[in-house]
């Protein structure tokens, strides 16, 4: 059996294993879909850029105490990750209402959310990726009432940590989706990815709808100049030391 074997595809990235049964490599890919997978493309640069950008706030947040599953990146478009059990939840958090907010809400897009909303959806294809409410996140079993909690809390750490960062870019944090994953010692650890794929990003410079948008919005919505606003991001971000 090869170290290197592929244990999984999934729509941005794929991973393989290591020699090291402990370590995980990531594969960032340039292929991008939404609206579960319906719309389908790809974005030149995007995997390089997604994992700089990915690796830069993991830095950045186990600076600031977040554990992360991130080691390294051993190669522009390849990241080492600690195995995890990855829980098949994306913990979303809002700053400011936008999409399925306010498809579901009717609340206007621009909407300050304050406190934050942090939403937990179940990552399933078939099912859609339904919202779940805390009571059927028990129901399933897909987190203990303790995990619950600490999700929670460490989704709104993580929020002000990338809020304040974000904001010395000159970028508002309208939303973002976290994945977690529980290591061999059963410790909560932030995994996944925090690119413009993950996140809605608004440059702060500018003030038009449309204009404003640095994230995968750009390709959902077909607004153009898609690479250009990933690259503006990586560079803003990259510029700040961490
Ligand atoms: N998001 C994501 N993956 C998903 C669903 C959402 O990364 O499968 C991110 C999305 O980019 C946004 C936030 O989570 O930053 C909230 O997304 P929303 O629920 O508004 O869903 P959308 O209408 O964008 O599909």
């Amino acid at each position: 059996m090869s170290a290197d074997r592929k244990l999984y595809e999934g729509k941005a990235k794929i991973l393989y294993s290591t020699e090291d049964s402990e370590i995980l490599l990531t594969y960032f890919k340039d292929d991008a879909t939404a609206f579960n997978a319906q719309k389908r493309g790809s974005i030149i640069g995007k995997g390089e850029i997604n994992n700089a950008i990915s690796a830069h706030l993991f830095r950045m947040l186990e600076a600031k105490g977040i554990p992360t599953h991130f080691i390294d990146t051993p190669a522009p478009n390849q990241m080492r990750v600690c195995r995890v059990q990855i829980l098949p939840l994306e913990v979303v958090v809002r700053n400011i209402a936008a999409g399925s907010l306010c498809k579901q809400t009717g609340l206007a897009i621009g909407t300050i959310v304050n406190p934050p909303l942090v939403e937990f959806y179940y990552k399933n294809d078939d099912l859609g990726d339904p919202l779940l409410t805390r009571d059927r996140l028990l129901l399933m079993q897909l987190a203990s009432p303790e995990q619950v909690d600490q999700l929670d809390r460490a989704a709104r750490e993580i929020n002000e940590i990338l809020k304040e960062f974000f904001s010395q870019c000159g970028i508002t944090l309208v939303d973002f989706k976290l994945e977690f994953g529980i290591d061999q010692h059963q410790n909560l650890i932030l995994a996944d990815e925090i690119s413009p794929d993950t996140c809605r990003l608004w440059d702060n410079a500018e003030t038009d709808p449309d204009a404003r948008v640095m994230d995968k919005d750009r390709f959902r919505r077909d607004l153009g100049s898609v690479e250009s606003a990933y690259q503006q991001v990586l560079q803003r971000v990259l510029a700040q030391k961490v």
